[in-house]
């Protein structure tokens, strides 16, 4: 892997991770609402309290995806500055450049990765 192709992937994940900030900010504002929405619309009802709680839930469960997305790829950007970059956790060889391109978190070559979510199963 080149300097020119580890810049690329770096770049590729400051992309991503600024859009997911922007994800994030975007659908807690949407979720604050959605939260507010429900205690003003059933504030007088019987079952106010699930209601809200489902609209909880639903915040953090988004939240819990994009916890983790986000620590994809800064894991990812911690591989690339400490020069492991791009090579499968699980059978050292090298992941391909397509691979990557699409997936620039991917931590496992593409047979490795089928294999652990076949055994995740
Ligand atoms: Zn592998």
């Amino acid at each position: 892997m080149t300097p020119q192709d580890l810049a690329q992937y770096r770049a590729q994940l400051l992309q991503e991770r600024q859009s997911l900030l922007d994800r994030m900010a975007q659908q807690r504002d949407g979720a604050t609402s959605r939260i507010e929405a429900a205690v003003a619309h059933f504030a007088r009802t019987e079952d106010s309290t699930a209601q809200v709680n489902t609209a909880r839930d639903l915040e953090l469960a988004l939240t819990e995806h994009e916890a983790a997305e986000m620590q994809a790829i800064d894991e990812a950007i911690s591989r690339l500055e400490a020069g492991s970059y791009g090579v499968c956790q699980d059978c050292g060889e090298h992941i391909t450049p397509a691979r990557l391109t699409a997936q620039p978190i991917a931590r496992r070559c593409t047979a490795c990765q089928s294999a652990a979510e076949k055994n995740a199963h």
